[in-house]
């Protein structure tokens, strides 16, 4: 059994709002926005996080900040902030590798 929330959002078992999908990542909402636009992009395997990429799979992090432009664009933000949080120290709570896009608009 897997527990991880991220991987049931990934799995469809549970629902989100979803922003984008490819055979890779999916982009849904927070649940808890703190942002005016405030999105997870989630990669669709189960890696806990940044810290456990190695050699074969760091790539992933250029996807992501390819989809990040997308976010950007098709949500018109005029900034925004990607963070990732690793272990629960810097506020990890999701044991699932995600990174916050937190867009804002017009200061
Ligand atoms: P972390 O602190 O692990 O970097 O962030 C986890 C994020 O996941 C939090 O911002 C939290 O609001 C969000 N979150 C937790 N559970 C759910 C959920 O079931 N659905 C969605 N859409 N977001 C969630
Ligand atoms: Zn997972």
């Amino acid at each position: 059994m897997n527990d991880c929330i991220f991987c049931k959002i990934v799995n469809k078992e549970l629902s989100s709002e979803i922003f984008y999908e490819d055979e890779k990542f999916i982009v849904f909402d927070d649940i808890s926005p703190k942002a005016p636009v405030h999105k997870l992009i989630v990669p669709k395997i189960h890696i806990e996080s940044v810290d456990k990429l190695d050699d074969g799979n760091i790539s992933m992090m250029s996807d992501i900040t390819k989809i990040a432009k997308k976010i950007a664009k098709e949500t018109n933000v005029t900034g925004y902030t990607l963070s990732t949080n690793v272990g629960k120290d810097a506020g990890q709570i999701v044991f699932h590798l995600h990174v916050h896009f937190l867009g804002y608009k017009n200061g």
